[in-house]
């Protein structure tokens, strides 16, 4: 019997999952993205863990690999260029893999996979029209219009989480430009934005704040934020208030863009903690940036799994 080989390359871990043709994942694994090495470390680094999980299961045939991984992507050749979150000039996958598997390898950006995911088996499945947006790490968006998964020339289509919130920002993003939604409010960014409002707009809450000394030693984590407000510290229900304003703005574009049923929200961001951290602050400022039909938002129920549902799904449906 033939399995589906299911491939999720984040900034942070590489998770592999067998699944069987009809998309029912029946093994998975997780291991850290090695950083160093050359072009060929990552797609050596699958078939490693490929070559162990085939030791535990006994021989597998694997007919189908679909891969969702961050970007920025040539989709066709299967290449990461430069990707912002790891060291590598280059990331060869579909060449290598292809040569290993003797199958054809289908990449697309996690985003984008994650949202295919969504319309084969979560909260989509009777949906038209239907956006995905991770708020992790980065933040990024995956989008179906009219039930066709947009992908772009080079399979980079919406790179949202570089949407403009603020033309006039004193924020460096990732990517090198100023004012992008991820420059505020991705989880690599939130300490920063979250110390120049502890010294500017909230500075009269700072020495009563249980985040204060982590401010002052520069070690604040975006955990930590959320800790905090789940606390009801001041302070940190104020910085979760003005987070709700810029993902409000941010999910605004995705909405006037894509005019989408749907939203659905993933990422350890918004998985890792309650609605009203999240998607309440988000749904008190939307009203004031969105022209179209206000979407229902939802946690997706796939959860962290969603970007290798998304490639299963690839491989059952390809979306190219
Ligand atoms: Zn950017």
């Amino acid at each position: 019997m033939n399995y589906i080989l299911a491939i999720d390359l984040g900034a942070t871990y590489l998770r592999l999952a067998i699944a069987t043709c009809d998309g029912r994942i029946v093994f998975k694994v997780k291991e850290k993205v090695v950083r160093r090495g050359n072009e060929y470390t990552v797609a050596n680094q699958i078939i490693g863990i490929y070559e162990k999980i085939r030791e535990k299961l006994g021989k597998i045939g694997i007919g189908k690999i679909a891969i969702g991984s961050i970007g920025p992507l040539d989709m066709r050749e299967g290449i990461i260029l430069n990707p912002p979150n790891l060291p590598y000039g280059k990331i060869l996958l579909k060449k290598p893999l292809e040569e290993y598997f003797k199958v054809e390898v289908i990449v697309l950006n996690d985003a984008v996979s994650a949202a295919w995911g969504e319309k084969h088996f979560g909260l989509g499945r009777n949906v038209e029209n239907l956006a995905y947006i991770t708020l992790s790490t980065g933040i990024g968006v995956g989008a179906l219009v009219n039930g066709k998964l947009l992908l772009g020339k080079d399979g980079n289509a919406h790179e949202m989480g570089h949407a403009v919130v603020n033309y006039d920002s004193p924020f460096k993003c990732g990517c090198g430009k100023i004012g992008h939604w991820e420059a505020y409010a991705s989880g690599r960014n939130i300490p920063r934005f979250a110390k120049y409002l502890a010294q500017t707009k909230f500075k009269e809450l700072l020495n009563e704040s249980m985040l204060r000394n982590k401010i002052v030693n520069n070690s604040l984590e975006a955990k930590d934020v959320f800790e905090a407000a789940k606390k009801k510290d001041s302070l940190a229900l104020k910085i979760i208030d003005e987070l709700g304003k810029v993902n409000a703005s941010g999910f605004a574009n995705v909405i006037n863009a894509y005019d989408p049923e749907l939203i659905t929200v993933g990422g350890a961001m918004a998985l890792n903690n309650p609605k009203e951290l999240i998607i309440d602050p988000i749904l008190k400022y939307l009203d004031m940036y969105v022209v179209n039909r206000i979407p229902k938002i939802e946690i997706t129920k796939l959860g962290d799994d969603i970007v290798l549902y998304g490639a299963v799904a690839a491989t059952i449906n390809p979306p190219l």
